[in-house]
């Protein structure tokens, strides 16, 4: 065989276990909600003035009946694309309003609880409906949660989030826009959607030491966001240096492996 044939050859057999694997996620995906496969853990946020805990980013996890951890970066694309994201995205609010509960309950009614939410679940008519009366269901405090929205919708999409972000602010939730700087970072996001918090991706984290263009783009995000009066949180910080020169540029908190690996509920609430 040749070897532009055999390359192509194992091209396609990975792509076809890939496709396999993806049907078989899929499917068991569509009664993990039921067999309470999901669980979330909360990874600490601190902020870089007070050296405190500032708040949480809930981050969930499957555990497959054979045992196996799956990232949520492999199967939350599957629950988008079937529209799972959509019940289990109501069990990960309801859960983090338990737990944003239980950290008031403590007197830590000032740290926040970050969750993630897919563009998905945003443009169901009735999020804002539904996201409302849990939290009046729940007795939570809107201000205590953080609703994170990644950077990769549109720009055509921006429209018609920034009318539902308003409604949400006016609730009185917290907005964040996540993994910012490796999406479409157009201006007009933080124009229009208004977020309270922008959280920068690991990506620039990563290479700030290393490099001075990734640091002059942290550093003007921050600058951006200080005159904006928006907040920065810098994703993925692992070391005391990559602390060090984020409170030298001013970034208000910093979330990571540095600080603290994601924890299990209570864990997080022993850690504030
Ligand atoms: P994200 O929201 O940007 O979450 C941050 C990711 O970085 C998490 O991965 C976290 O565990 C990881 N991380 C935090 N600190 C460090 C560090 O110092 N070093 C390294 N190497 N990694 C660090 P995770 O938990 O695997 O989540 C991946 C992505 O899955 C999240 O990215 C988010 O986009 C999505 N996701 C997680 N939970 C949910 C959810 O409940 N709903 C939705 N829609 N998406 C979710
Ligand atoms: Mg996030
Ligand atoms: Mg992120």
């Amino acid at each position: 065989m040749q070897v532009t044939n055999f390359l192509q050859h194992k091209k396609i057999s990975l792509l076809r276990r890939n496709n396999s694997r993806q049907r078989v996620l899929k499917k068991e995906l569509s009664g993990a909600l039921g067999r309470n496969e999901f669980h979330l853990v909360y990874q600490p946020q601190m902020d870089l003035k007070s050296g405190r805990v500032s708040g949480f980013e809930a981050l969930l996890r499957w555990k497959r009946q054979n045992g196996e951890m799956v990232s949520p970066a492999e199967f939350v694309p599957i629950t988008e694309r079937n529209g799972l994201i959509i019940p289990i995205g109501h069990w990960v609010l309801e859960e983090v309003c338990r737990f944003s509960n239980a950290l008031r309950d403590r007197g830590f009614s000032g740290i926040r609880t970050g969750v993630n939410i897919s563009i998905r679940q945003m443009n169901e008519p009735r999020f804002f409906e539904d996201i409302t009366e849990l939290i009046e269901r729940l007795g939570t405090d809107p201000s205590s949660l953080d609703l994170e929205i990644t950077e990769t919708m549109r720009v055509e999409e921006i429209e018609g989030l920034a009318q539902l972000t308003r409604r949400l602010k006016e609730r009185g939730f917290s907005i964040s826009i996540d993994d910012y700087g490796t999406g479409y970072s157009s201006l007009s996001y933080l124009y229009s959607l208004q977020f309270d918090r922008v959280k920068i991706d690991k990506f620039f984290v990563d290479r700030m030491l290393k490099e001075n263009r990734s640091r002059h783009i942290i550093n003007s995000i921050i600058t951006l966001s200080r005159k904006l009066d928006i907040e920065t949180v810098a994703e993925g910080v692992e070391t005391l240096e990559q602390l060090y020169v984020l409170k030298d540029e001013q970034c208000t908190q910093i979330q990571g492996y540095h600080f603290s690996p994601p924890l299990s509920w209570k864990e997080a609430l022993s850690f504030c």
